[in-house]
């Protein structure tokens, strides 16, 4: 049996020293930070979203980024696997809609406490406050770790699983991505993903706070459709954001990046085809013919949209209903169903849920997380270059690819 060091107590980290000490190596795991799991405190908005009990085969349709590398991590450590590790450490879990799972308590800090308990079980050696330098190696093998304080620690095998560059404040600060490029790895793109989005025009901030619920949100380059779903969005200080949108910035962060700009629209009114919303508001229309436009509208829209939505169709401030044309109510139908805005980049890494990108999948083994070229050495988790949509699917990518890391050495 081996001496194992683990370095970034993560989500991915505590699990791969988990499974490596139940193999009964000799485990270490290093963490810079004063604590463990720092960014599990803050996930699912303090209620860790740990995994999603939805099926295998469902799992892959929500990675973004090579799905196929994560096969047989995911065969290995399921969904079911993490949630039956939960509640044999002590902690209920409770389901809910769209298949996300959380403790039953609603208290991140109890995923932290029952994997503390799978590390206690095996002896694991804790070091907190444990900043890792950099990797030692000698030709292609790994030798162990050095410390910023410049001591050494020697292993026989070295797991990486330090995260992306996301929430750099709960310590991910993209260092072993830094590692593996020195070490001759490739190392994929970096964007920040399920991120909010900047736009251009100035009547977008003028509805900061304002949330939709039930709109389709297209994104198109040039004529390329990008993005089309349905769900909930916000208007912010900057642009856009809420859960269409940080789905939307994961499939166009690429794109947008080599661009500069991308053209988006909001379907204010889904559930109506373009005919039966202009009948919809013919009947309003006639029902009110000596209001104002921007009365009728209030019906139909948020109130804090219908100024931005009268200018932008260039109708002067007070018109009424009896002195708008065909034509005029055809205009008002297509801005109902292509609100139309302009997206001008990525927000930064600190606002990102995760990172795009990473130590390129192409180098490391998928059925042992092992690296290709250099003996003794892993990764696992937001390191590598695996991304998937909200809902539970990125930390169970942590602890399934922590897992099989851990059991492989
Ligand atoms: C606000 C927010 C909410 C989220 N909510 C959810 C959710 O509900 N469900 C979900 O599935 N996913 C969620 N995620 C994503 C999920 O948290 C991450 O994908 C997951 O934590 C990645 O785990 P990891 O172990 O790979 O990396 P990390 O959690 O980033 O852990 C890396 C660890 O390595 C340590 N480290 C880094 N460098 C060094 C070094 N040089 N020396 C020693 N230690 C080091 C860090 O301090 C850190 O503790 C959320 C993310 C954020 C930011």
């Amino acid at each position: 049996m081996g001496n194992v060091i683990v370095v970034g107590g993560g989500a991915a980290g505590m699990m791969a020293a988990y499974s490596a000490g139940m193999c009964g190596h000799k485990v270490t795991l290093l963490e810079k930070n004063e604590k463990l799991g720092k960014k599990i405190y803050i996930t699912g908005k303090g209620r860790c979203n740990f995994t999603n009990a939805c099926d295998i085969e469902d799992f892959f349709k929500n990675v973004v980024s090579n799905p196929k590398f994560l096969y047989s991590a995911l065969y290995t450590f399921s969904p079911d696997s993490m949630i039956d590790f939960i509640e044999s450490h002590g902690v209920k879990t409770k389901v809910e809609r769209g298949n996300r799972a959380f403790p039953e308590s609603d208290h991140a800090s109890d995923i932290t406490k029952a994997l503390d308990n799978g590390l206690k079980e095996f002896g694991v050696k804790v070091q907190l406050n444990t900043e890792v330098k950099g990797l030692s190696i000698e030709g292609s093998t790994v030798k162990g770790v050095v410390l910023k304080s410049g001591k050494e620690l020697a292993a026989d095998h070295v797991v990486v699983c330090t995260g992306g560059l996301s929430y750099y404040t709960t310590g991910s600060t993209g260092d072993g991505i830094e590692w593996a490029k020195a070490a001759g790895l490739k190392i994929s793109d970096l964007r920040p993903a399920l991120v909010p989005l900047n736009t251009k025009e100035a009547y977008i901030p003028e509805m900061q706070g304002l949330s939709l619920k039930n709109v389709n949100l297209t994104i198109f380059d040039e004529k390329k459709k990008l993005y089309d779903s349905f769900g909930e969005m916000l208007f912010t200080h900057f642009g856009v954001s809420g859960p269409l949108v940080l789905s939307a910035s994961s499939i166009i962060g690429k794109t947008l990046q080599n661009k500069g700009k991308l053209s988006a629209f909001i379907d204010l009114k889904p559930a109506l085809s373009a005919q039966d919303l202009d009948a919809r508001i013919l009947r309003d229309f006639n029902d009110n013919m000596n209001k104002h436009l921007s009365t009728v509208l209030r019906g139909l829209l948020p109130s804090s949209m219908v100024p931005v939505f009268i200018d932008i169709l260039g109708f002067d401030d007070g018109r009424q209903i009896n002195s708008i044309t065909k034509e005029e109510r055809q205009s008002i139908v297509s801005l109902l169903k292509a609100f139309p805005f302009t997206i001008i980049g990525l927000r930064d890494f600190k606002e990102a849920i995760v990172t795009q990108g990473g130590v390129s999948v192409k180098d490391i083994d998928p059925s042992t997380m092992k690296c290709k070229n250099i003996e003794g050495l892993s990764f696992a988790g937001e390191v590598l270059d695996l991304d998937a949509f909200t809902g539970g699917f990125n930390l169970q990518i942590a602890w399934s690819t922590g897992y099989l890391a851990g059991i492989s050495i």
